[in-house]
């Protein structure tokens, strides 16, 4: 026993297995994968050889554990983020922090969770503030493991016969953060100071009970009090119902083979995932770039050193070797900004983790098998990888989402080029808008707003068949926009209508899955602000072989309307935008129109009667859209998810007006107008390597608008290995640089 002292410290035992604190567990576990590549060092999968069927049903009771935990617990919670869409998830964790299994959800933050245990075993958690059976962490901090502070976690360490056995860990989206603005993803803070409540991996209680002065501290820390409470409990009874869960299998499958069952479960996750990425691809170099623009110079509330106009930049270069090993590299990427779209690692690494569990492994086990089977390299000094630790990462997702669809369209051409073309989809849409604000609901009480349809938008074309209908959110896999009746509860907002929107699908051979349009009038207050949240200035779901992007964003709002008068006076009042060419707003005679492109605003003031046009985006096509079925054309003019005269236009089919105001082929006019559109093609058409030529001349004269000047130059700046490649490929001196205006 002398020598617990000096492990720990203190005169308490460890609560690591055979006698070794957490932090040695870990180190050990690290060390293995380091000198072996492969988890804890485990050569033979033991427990699944000699007893396939007993290692199979293990996995299940475990995995139904979660699930259940997920499908109870989220029935306490008041919030239609966590009740009706279902943003939480569940998971188990080995007692160094790995994944072992999850239930379904907000997947995402099964590895921001791992990084946050790590964090606490890492920072000597064990000795101070201790971790003993009863107890209850949280944390929302993506310094530590997190995307956003929206997304708040709780941990309970799970014990048997005194040695700590894993960690259940649950999380949710809450309604409000008590960050600058009202709304839990707030577009605005320039600092980490202004992203709102920060829980740092803490300690909140004991013997199953929250300390009351965390209570105390959340309750006047946040817009909405009373839904933050019943997220935590919901949290709580899960992680609960995941250790009676627990301790269930192990009563009835003893305690070591638990314990090795935990690590061949990681192992066989790292193997599957390589022999599957091994099966479905093509090893190689692939590319694939994306950009996001911040349009804060007009924007007289922010300090004046974030009143900057800039483009964001990706390059997404991922490698595939032999064996399936894939390494991903964001070489390349914009310096952080005064912004509250910067990433921290944790993100990062959660949004690789999320899109190759969705589309490598589904079928098998999910667990941090995939994240052990992949290496990564975040440029420090970029969005991706600040160091500095005062940055805001309050609206991560605002680059992430679109950044992550060159994630997408790498696995697309690696699955194509293997064969598997069912697997191939282009980029899933943006989960924009964004309808956030706050301020006096129609109840009189303080309210805080985020508008979850967005995890509804459409998803990618696939190389087979369209891409889903207002049905995906890159983060969660069961995206579910929630009844029209339930945000009104929440919203003082009612529903004109919720229709499809025209046009949002990136047109393909495969059209990309479509967004809607949600009409919402203010009702009962006259004390409420709201923004838009959305990107728009670029494509954000570049389409695939050849297919469009979906369609960029706009606004479209409407105050003092004489809506309410024409509804008393028994007139028929919009229900929709539709063709914002013809927009069916403009039915309303009176009213100050704000449309235009402005798609990230600030919370601007909205009175009763007011009009809040949130429409959501749809997901990249793929193919060219002139090989696409004319009869599937004009079903989607007949269901509203085309806009006739982009019939014509994009897809080069020849529509015929029938009788009943619907449509139909005209078959002949349409082989003619496609033979008309493909000509112009070839006669437009230049050689690539004139059009290189012309690009580079270009580039040399700098003929861009100057915020691309400026973010090519920072980033040549912030990455010299991606400056290189970038001058090399279009054969500028080595020490190119863009000149700008303002620089001396
Ligand atoms: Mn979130």
């Amino acid at each position: 026993m002398s020598d617990v002292k000096s492990k720990l410290g203190t005169d308490k035992l460890p609560i690591g297995w055979n006698g070794r604190t957490l932090l040695q567990m870990l180190e050990d576990s690290e060390r293995a994968f380091e000198e072996t590549g492969r988890y804890c060092g485990i050569e033979a999968l033991a427990l699944m050889e000699s007893d396939p069927i007993g290692y199979e049903k293990t996995f299940a009771k475990l995995r139904g554990g979660l699930v259940n935990a997920r499908e109870t617990a989220m029935n306490i919670s008041a919030s239609p983020i966590v009740k009706e869409i279902g943003e939480l998830c569940f998971a188990f964790y080995t007692p160094e922090g790995d994944s072992v299994a999850l239930s379904t959800g907000i997947i995402v933050h099964v590895h921001t969770m791992s990084d946050a245990i790590k964090f606490m075993i890492r920072k000597g958690y064990e000795q101070n503030p201790g971790i003993a059976p009863g107890d209850i962490f949280t944390n929302n901090d993506p310094v530590i493991g997190n995307v956003h502070n929206a997304d708040v976690q709780t941990f309970v360490p799970i014990f048997w016969e005194g040695e700590l056995i894993g960690w259940a860990g649950g999380v949710t989206h809450v309604i409000d953060i008590g960050a600058a603005t009202p709304g839990s993803v707030p577009v605005g803070p320039t600092s980490r100071y202004e992203d709102g409540l920060q829980l740092t991996a803490l300690k909140v209680g004991e013997d199953d009970t929250l300390h009351r002065d965390h209570e105390l501290r959340c309750e006047l820390g946040v817009r909405t009090p009373w839904y933050w409470k019943l997220d935590e409990r919901t949290r709580i009874a899960g992680c609960h119902m995941i250790r009676d869960a627990v301790e269930r299998i192990i009563s009835e499958e003893g305690v070591n083979t638990f314990k090795q069952f935990m690590r061949d479960v990681i192992e066989e996750g790292r193997r599957t995932f390589l022999n599957r990425l091994k099966e479905l691809t093509i090893p190689g170099r692939y590319e694939a770039p994306t950009f996001n623009g911040v349009p804060f110079k007009d924007e007289p509330r922010l300090p004046q050193h974030a009143q900057v106009d800039n483009l964001m930049h990706a390059l997404m270069v991922v490698s595939i070797e032999a064996g399936g090993e894939l390494e991903l590299s964001m070489d390349g990427a914009s310096p952080w900004g005064y912004h509250s779209f910067n990433c921290t690692p944790s993100a990062m690494q959660g949004a690789i983790w999320v899109l190759l569990s969705q589309t490598v492994v589904p079928n098998d086990k999910v667990n941090d098998g995939a994240y052990l089977a992949t290496r990564s390299f975040f440029p420090p000094g970029s969005w991706t990888n600040p160091q500095n630790n005062s940055v805001s990462t309050g609206a991560a997702w605002g680059f992430l989402i679109p950044a992550f669809t060159g994630l997408y369209r790498i696995l697309g051409r690696a699955f194509w080029a293997r064969g598997f073309h069912e697997e191939v989809m282009a980029s899933y849409g943006m989960t924009m808008n964004g309808m956030q604000g706050g301020g006096i609901d129609h109840l009189g009480k303080p309210c805080s707003i985020l508008n979850f349809e967005i995890s509804t938008v459409g998803g990618g074309a696939c190389a087979v068949k369209d891409g889903l209908d207002y049905a995906a959110a890159m983060w969660n896999p069961e995206g579910d926009m929630a009844d029209v009746e339930i945000w009104e509860i929440l919203e003082p907002l009612i529903y004109l209508g919720r229709r499809i929107k025209p046009n949002t699908a990136g047109p393909g051979k495969y059209r990309g899955g479509s967004g809607f349009e949600s009409l919402r009038m203010v009702w009962k207050t006259n004390d409420l602000e709201m923004q838009n949240a959305g990107e728009g200035l670029t494509f954000s779901a570049p389409g695939l072989f050849g297919g469009y992007p979906a369609a960029a964003g706009y606004r479209h709002n409407v105050h003092e309307t004489d809506l309410l008068k024409q509804a008393r006076a028994n007139k028929p009042y919009p229900v929709r935008e539709y063709d914002p060419e013809h927009s069916e707003l403009s039915a309303l005679t009176e009213g100050r129109h704000l449309f235009d492109k402005k798609t990230t605003t600030f919370p601007y003031p909205f009175r009763q009667g007011d009009l809040y046009l949130s429409w959501l985006r749809g997901g990249g096509g793929l193919g060219d859209p002139l090989e696409r079925d004319p009869q599937q054309v004009t079903k989607d003019v007949n269901q509203d998810f085309l806009l006739p005269r982009y019939a014509h236009k994009v897809y080069g089919v020849k529509l015929l007006k029938n009788d009943d105001g619907s449509y139909s082929v005209d078959d002949e006019g349409t082989v003619a107008l496609r033979k008309e559109i493909r000509k112009k093609r070839a006669n437009r058409s230049i050689p690539v390597r004139t059009y290189i030529k012309g690009e580079r001349q270009r580039i040399q004269e700098g003929n861009f608008i100057e915020p691309i000047r400026k973010s090519y130059n920072s980033c040549m700046a912030l990455c010299s290995k991606w400056a290189k490649y970038y001058r090399e490929f279009w054969d500028l001196p080595s020490d190119f640089t863009f000149s700008v205006g303002d620089e001396s």
